[in-house]
């Protein structure tokens, strides 16, 4: 779709077309440079350096250039010049995928894309963030160190080190990662610029504290390069884990986000984009005062579950609780439903009966704590119906049981492998473990084999989707993919595509795709064309939709004795080795369409002559987007190749989209006929079932980008207030507290009466002595005196104790907590808000959950987390968690906005 100014692509092609023949003309000068390797001295940014002669050339020109930049020039200015050397050095050198030094020099393609993910300028400090649609195997790997050149002289073109951001090339997965950082790391180092792989979390774990603390080192390390490859995953979770330390020397990413440039975006942006990365820690029940206090809140909230789950089995009540199950909400709200609670399939929601409502708080006072618990149990109850009627062992969990202990384990739902390190949040994990515990262990005729070990909730730190993290970054993110989806870009997220053209002409054909009745019918389709493939050795890729799809195919070709190898998922690096032998004579390889994504399928010797790769696949997926992403394995930099699609009525896709109606007639009708539906209609229909999924998808992800709005804003504000207390000096220390008690006094006198204040702080100043009509004058009173109570208790143990630095990291740790524990909680508020927005029937959900959230965080969770930490630093003796804030009721709650 066109935007209002035209196409972006057809807009921006002449300029840059322009660029590349400015580049094209420097071309041979850049290849007349010095290849002398006799070593010189040279001066690196005031570091004397041995170098050869030709490095001494790049090295000089990387620092002039920077120097430029510094002057103001802009990227604009020096970018033929710029891009012209980096290619010259790409030549001398790259290596290839397989790690071998091989003479590339990047094609006009790739400088094309390189130009438009540069973008142009947008403002003073920001670019146009452009993704380039770049075809598999047009090379995008090379088109990365391109882009990061410019982006790295523009990232370190202060003086001052302390100002330099890195450049973060994302790739999709960390094999890819690590050899891409290898065979480009000569590159970078004949500029002058450093590079780094930073492996995922899992690669590295370790119990070994030594281990660890080399781990870290390492890691450090590798994030103040100028070129970081990574995988967003690692990256996310590195920067969030920064937000949850106690001391700066822990600090993994010491760098400010600035620059990253991201391989297959579609991935992380679109398929991806609604996946919470979650960071949780387990509290240890000696660690922290913090800690404690979770553990304490976890026994709690372990209590209550075990009392919603007696409630719903008949324990607590003489019966176990009756519901009826639908499958979508009520077409006639005025149904009446006799049961005791109603389970509505489609949404997942449950509603209870009043008789029910009102039982479960029989033996509740109309007190506020009475109140809060009837809350938590109505929650707690709904969480464990949910556990009942939505979640059953075997399928959505396995229960595995070890010395008599069990644990719960979650089975991933599309691709079937047990996910053991993962756990349900909300109240979920709570609610299957009490339910197991309960079924196990309470009901008639148990045996009792078995205690569930119950989980010790890791309380979540922090969380940020893939895109909310994109955002962090303040200077130029850009992207590249292989299939763009322009439209959803540039709505979700302002990115413009630019489709860059293939090099040479694309002569795949593209087979038309064959829609069955029945799976059985459109698998024995597929083995067929496979076996006519294996006959003539042209190799096949098969790609399913999921693991459970390609285990079939995978034993319907060994029942015909046809050799293949089945992906599974389990190797990153392994299955990269294994897809990019995928193009050899004679091979079938089956794999859902994430494996090896990446990876280049090279044809092997004779391929060509038998018509290239033939790509397979079994089920349309879930947009028609990542359908082309699996046919743009064949037919790779004007390859010969061929793809076909193959679909049945009884693909999941299908049966979703049209549940209940008259499909299973349909299906019925043709049934049997072994031959592929020719009915326009019906082929118009599932091809329809995809665009419904589609187009939900697209809500569910734009509708996400909404609530993010808030809570990307508060965690920003939250962050900077954690990094502040982290960072600062002994002065900078005396700076914030006054800074607080400021802030926090001001928004007092003006929204409170001195009843009021005197319950809010009382217990820290004498309120009364320093009233005054004069409301400034009164503020000034309270400000004094409670920086004063703050000053005082300082200086007595200045006298008492030297060491004044451990006093203050004291202070400094426990504002930490606090600020730590108040976003915990408002992370789990806006969860809940979030959910319950969801359903709600308003008009602007959206608007509803914005003013409600806002108004939560600027009214009470930072007030009271600087009331929190002003009664702190003035009785730093207190225990953690032992002073609850006192609230008193406000008239107007949007005044205290602070
Ligand atoms: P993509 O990521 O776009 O699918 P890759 O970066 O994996 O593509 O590159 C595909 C193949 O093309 C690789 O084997 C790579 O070595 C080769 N290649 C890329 N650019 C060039 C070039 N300029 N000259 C020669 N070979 C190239
Ligand atoms: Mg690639």
């Amino acid at each position: 779709m066109n935007n209002f100014f035209g196409d972006y692509t057809s807009i921006n092609r002449s300029r840059i077309e322009a660029i590349i023949k400015k580049i094209n003309d420097r071309a041979l000068e850049c290849r007349n440079i010095t290849t002398d390797t006799t070593k010189i001295t040279i001066d690196n940014a005031g570091t004397p350096m041995l170098v050869t002669k030709e490095e001494a050339y790049f090295i000089n020109k990387t620092n002039e250039f920077r120097k430029r930049l510094r002057e103001g020039e802009t990227l604009d200015d020096i970018m033929v010049e710029a891009l012209a050397l980096v290619r010259e050095a790409i030549r001398r050198r790259i290596k290839d995928s397989n790690g071998e030094r091989k003479e590339m020099f990047p094609y006009d393609t790739q400088l094309e894309a390189a130009i438009s993910m540069l973008g142009e300028k947008y403002d003073e400090t920001h670019r146009e963030r452009v993704i380039a649609e770049m075809k598999t195997g047009e090379g995008k790997t090379l088109v990365q160190i391109l882009v990061a050149y410019l982006d790295i002289l523009e990232a370190t073109k202060s003086e001052d080190k302390k100002e330099w951001s890195s450049v973060h090339i994302i790739t999709a997965n960390d094999a890819l990662a690590k050899r891409d950082q290898k065979n480009n790391a000569d590159v970078f180092a004949l500029l002058g610029i450093t590079s780094s792989f930073v492996p995922g979390r899992s690669a590295t774990r370790t119990t070994d504290p030594a281990q660890m603390m080399i781990n870290k080192i390492k890691k450090q390390r590798a994030y103040v390069c100028d070129i970081v490859y990574a995988t967003a995953t690692t990256i996310a979770f590195d920067y969030l884990e920064d937000h949850t330390i106690f001391s700066q020397k822990d600090r993994s990413i010491n760098r400010p986000l600035g620059y990253a440039i991201v391989d297959e975006a579609d991935d992380i942006l679109i398929d991806q984009a609604t996946n919470p990365l979650k960071l949780s820690q387990r509290p240890r029940p000696n660690g922290s005062e913090y800690d404690k206090f979770l553990i304490a809140r976890e026994e709690q909230k372990r209590n209550l579950y075990k009392w919603a789950t007696d409630f719903l089995y008949g324990k607590i009540r003489k019966k176990p609780m009756t519901g009826k199950i639908y499958d979508q909400y009520f077409d006639n709200r005025n149904e009446r439903f006799t049961e005791e609670y109603a389970y509505i399939k489609d949404t997942r929601q449950i509603i209870l009966s009043n008789r029910i409502q009102d039982e479960i708080g029989a033996d509740l006072k109309d007190t506020p704590e009475d109140n809060e618990l009837y809350n938590a149990r109505y929650f707690a109850l709904l969480d464990c119906i949910k556990a009942k009627e939505a979640f059953h062992a075997d399928v959505e969990y396995r229960v595995e049981v070890k010395d008599g202990k069990a644990k719960i384990i979650i089975i991933d739902q599309n691709i079937g492998r047990k996910k053991y390190s993962s756990k349900y949040t909300g109240g979920m994990q709570e609610a299957i473990e009490a339910k197991e515990e309960f079924l196990e262990n309470e009901m008639e005729g148990s045996k009792k084999r078995y205690h569930i070990d119950f989980s010790t909730t890791s309380a979540i730190k922090a969380m940020c989707t893939y895109p909310d993290f994109l955002s962090m970054y303040e200077h130029h993110v850009c992207g590249m993919t292989g299939t763009s989806d322009e439209e959803e870009f540039r709505n979700l997220y302002g990115f413009e595509t630019y489709r860059v053209r293939t090099r040479k002409r694309n002569i795949r054909i593209d087979e038309e795709p064959e829609l069955y009745a029945t799976l059985a019918e459109k698998y024995d389709a597929i083995i067929e064309v496979v076996r006519k493939c294996a006959l003539t050795g042209q190799p096949v890729l098969i790609g399913t939709t999921s693991l459970r799809e390609s285990q079939i195919i995978s034993s319907l070709l060994a029942k015909n004795f046809i050799r293949h190898q089945l992906l599974n998922a389990n190797n990153e690096e392994e299955e990269s080795q294994i897809v990019a032998g995928a193009g050899m004579m004679g091979t079938v390889t089956v794999a859902t369409n994430m494996a090896g994504r990446g990876t280049d399928i090279k044809l092997g010797p004779g391929v060509r002559e038998l018509g290239g790769l033939y790509v397979i696949g079994t089920s349309r997926n879930k947009s028609s987007r990542i359908d082309l992403q699996l046919m743009g394995r064949s037919g790779r930099q004007g390859d010969p190749g061929k793809t076909k699609y193959f679909s049945s009525l009884e693909d999941d896709l299908v049966r979703e989209h049209y549940k209940g109606s008259a499909l299973e007639g349909v299906i019925k009708l043709y049934s049997g006929t072994k031959k592929p539906i020719k009915n326009k209609k019906i082929i118009e229909a599932a091809r329809r079932s995809q665009e419904g999924r589609e187009s939900k998808d697209k809500k569910i992800r734009l509708d996400n980008e909404k609530f993010n709005i808030s809570f990307m804003r508060h965690r920003r504000i939250i962050y900077e207030n954690r990094d502040e207390v982290l960072n600062s000096d002994l002065l900078g220390f005396m700076n914030m507290i006054k800074r607080i008690i400021v802030k926090y006094t001001e928004t007092l006198v003006k929204n409170y009466t001195k009843e009021d204040i005197k319950k809010l702080i009382g217990h820290l100043v004498p309120v009364d002595t320093l009233y005054d009509n004069d409301n400034n004058k009164f503020t000034e009173n309270l400000i004094n005196a409670l920086y004063d109570k703050f000053k005082q208790n300082f200086d007595t143990k200045k006298v008492k104790n030297k060491d004044i630095q451990v006093y203050v990291d004291n202070i400094k740790r426990k504002f930490l907590e606090i600020i730590d524990l108040y976003w915990l909680s408002h992370i789990e508020y806006l969860e809940d808000l979030k959910l319950s927005a969801s359903f709600s029937m308003g008009s602007d959900p959206f608007k509803e959950y914005e003013v409600t959230c806002t108004r939560m965080f600027a009214n009470e969770l930072i007030p009271s987390m600087y009331n929190e930490m002003i009664t702190y630093a003035l009785n730093p003796e207190m225990k953690f968690g032992t002073y609850k804030m006192q609230t008193v009721e406000r008239e107007d709650e949007e005044k205290l906005l602070l």
